[in-house]
């Protein structure tokens, strides 16, 4: 998480970012702005570490291009603190598990595609390639017939946004 942090345009300090984890068993991650995160529990256990990080250099490229946050999470309560989530976000401020609903509206689709752009950008500043994205898309699209709904219906166009990425140099 924190070399995606670094590789921003306005990189938001290891110290203020915060990461929420949510208790759902749907696919889905969030920008809350303020360098604010959320990732579902559902996520969290389903994607292998390089599916994460797309995900994750996604949610990033939301937060430094600016594009309002339109995440909320309903039902909020701060549960304890779990010493294991630290080493799943590294250097990370603050993480919280968090039980509630992650209720995120989707962005418009040209805010997704330049999200998966700049994530991209992200990525490669951070030493992955596109590939990274590709892979995180592709297994979330795969995913999406069992529970992994969340994330496609606040992030519409899954077809469109990859086959986007490919033609990326
Ligand atoms: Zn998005």
């Amino acid at each position: 998480m924190v070399p995606l942090l670094q590789a921003m345009d306005h990189p938001c300090r290891a110290d203020q970012a915060r990461v929420g984890i949510i208790n759902q068993s749907e696919i889905n991650a969030a920008n809350g702005g303020n360098c604010e995160f959320y990732v579902t529990m559902g996520l969290l256990r389903r994607a292998n570490d390089d599916q994460l990080r797309g995900v994750l250099a996604h949610e990033v490229a939301h937060q430094d291009l600016g594009h309002v946050a339109k995440a909320q999470v309903l039902g909020a309560s701060l549960n304890i603190l779990s010493a294991g989530l630290q080493q799943l976000f590294p250097g990370a401020g603050a993480i919280a598990p968090i039980a509630g609903e992650l209720v995120a509206r989707g962005y418009g689709r040209s805010e997704e595609f330049t999200a998966d752009k700049h994530g991209v950008e992200i990525l490669s500043r951070a030493g992955y390639n596109k590939g990274t994205m590709l892979d995180a898309l592709s297994w979330i699209r795969r995913s999406s017939g069992d529970g992994g709904g969340g994330f496609l219906s606040t992030h519409p166009a899954l077809d469109d946004r990859i086959a986007t990425i490919q033609r990326m140099r």
